[in-house]
């Protein structure tokens, strides 16, 4: 979509959640709309921001976290996340009146557009009677888990989350009750059901909600979301498809992968990533090093410092690793992941199912063997395995079950069957981006809806 020759005339504050998953498609979609004619500021916290050198073309403004040592030091992402939404709400209103104050006239503020996990930033929106627009950086059906989950909570159901119900979810019937209750069990453990109904209370009061997804995709989780919770969806996804965007990684990516990748026969290579919080033990670090040693196929694996809480991981795998797989292994600390996916050696994507990875690997047409860890990951993986049939699921981090999988998906009729289908995801994906077609249509109408407040 070109950027349209036209004077800025409207300023979009958007207030970011410091977590990489967050970060990349929320700059994704500030490149988008500064494209369609929108001057930029992002509000961020202090903790894990983004490079803003990388972004001339935005204003950054950093607000105050006041966030507790011993969450971030432990990696509690929902201490983190509730700790936020109690300490910026101070801060992101002082910060948005004071730039209503110096306003210019020709370059005023239009609306809030926040992420719904930051959902506070809703009542600082309507305490400065702003509109806010509510970004879901995860599918839409997550949304309803968020609506259906209290109820099921109150009726009981959720007590017997152990039980491993295969009852389908009423509102929701292509997930089983199981995997709803694993997807939310962090929310009863954590006492974080609160902050699940303050999200879906900012969905209900928002002006607009704008979700990374594919209309196609999850047509039925949308036409519910839209009908639960009147909001005025704008179905937009994939954001990194609708224009080139730079790399808003916080580690930094090692690109000597992308020249071994170009050394390998195409579709031969299998991607392992488990995103950027996911975290595993020792004893599943040295299963999966010996089920990609001995799965015949080269592969390329993420092994992030901190994917072993407290290690650099480089150094918990066995000395003779790297010798014993030679140039058929490829470790990096951090991959440019899109560009990985998009190389014609890549053949399969082992995954934690996060919900950029999962649009990444459908946009390349690349079929995936699924591990989730937590939140919306059994949600996603659900649809890739049972919904769009693009991938398999690993049952559990075993050097020999990890060996079988691999040689599912990569060489057996059944992956190719998955590949197939994954490559004609991925020509659909292509032609909702098409003037006239879902996604590019649903874009203009958010500019408009946005140019109407
Ligand atoms: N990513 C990357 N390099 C890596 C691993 C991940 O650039 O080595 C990016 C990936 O492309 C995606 C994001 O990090 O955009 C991870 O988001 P996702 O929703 O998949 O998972 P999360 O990190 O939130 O669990």
């Amino acid at each position: 979509m070109e950027k349209q020759e036209q004077q800025k005339v409207s300023r979009l504050v958007f207030v970011l959640i410091p977590f990489q998953g967050h970060i990349n498609p929320m700059l994704q979609l500030a490149t988008i709309l500064y494209a369609k004619g929108f001057s930029i500021t992002i509000i961020h916290p202090q903790f894990n921001f983004p490079n803003s050198s990388n972004h001339p073309e935005f204003t950054f403004i950093p607000i105050s976290d006041n966030l507790p040592k011993r969450e971030v030091s432990a990696g509690d992402l929902f201490g983190i996340v509730s700790a936020l939404n109690k300490n910026c709400e101070g801060p992101l209103t002082e910060c948005i009146k004071e730039m209503l104050k110096a306003e210019d006239p020709h370059d005023r503020i239009s609306c809030i557009v926040y992420d719904s996990t930051m959902c506070f930033s809703q009542s600082v929106a309507d305490h400065l009677k702003l509109p806010g627009i509510c970004v879901r950086t995860s599918p839409a059906a997550t949304m309803l888990a968020f609506a259906v989950f209290p109820r099921l909570h109150e009726q009981g159901y959720i007590s017997f989350l152990e039980s491993m119900s295969l009852d389908r979810v009423s509102d929701l019937p292509s997930l089983m009750l199981k995997e709803l209750a694993a997807s939310m069990k962090k929310i009863t453990t954590d006492g974080m059901l609160e902050l699940g109904a303050a999200v879906a209370d900012s969905v209900k009061k928002c002006s607009a909600l704008i979700v990374n997804t594919v209309d196609f995709l999850e047509q039925e989780a949308i036409t519910k979301v839209q009908e639960l919770f009147s909001a005025s969806a704008f179905t937009i996804g994939p954001f990194h498809k609708l224009l080139p965007t730079i790399s808003s990684s916080l580690l930094k990516e090692d690109t000597n992968c992308i020249s071994w990748l170009n050394k390998q026969a195409p579709k031969s290579v299998i991607y392992v990533s488990f995103g950027s919080i996911a975290s595993i033990d020792e004893k599943e670090l040295l299963e999966t090093a010996w089920g990609l040693a001995n799965c015949e196929q080269p592969f390329l694996w993420v092994v992030r410092p901190g994917l072993v809480c407290g290690s650099n991981c480089l150094e918990l795998l066995p000395i003779n690793f790297q010798d014993s797989v030679g140039e058929r292994g490829c470790i990096v600390e951090w991959a440019p992941q899109k560009e990985v996916l998009a190389n014609d050696a890549v053949g399969g994507f082992w995954s934690h199912c996060g919900w950029n990875s999962t649009l990444e690997s459908i946009c390349e047409g690349v079929p995936m063997l699924c591990k989730p860890f937590f939140g919306d990951q059994n949600i996603n993986m659900r649809y890739v395995c049972d919904v769009w049939n693009v991938g398999l699921e690993l049952e559990d981090f075993e050097g020999g079950t990890i060996k079988k999988a691999i040689k599912r998906l990569m060489v057996d009729t059944e992956g190719k069957e998955m590949r197939k289908k994954a490559i004609h995801l991925k020509e659909k994906v292509e032609l909702s981006l098409k003037e006239g077609d879902s996604c590019y249509n649903s874009l203009n109408d958010l500019v408009k809806k946005i140019l109407s407040f």
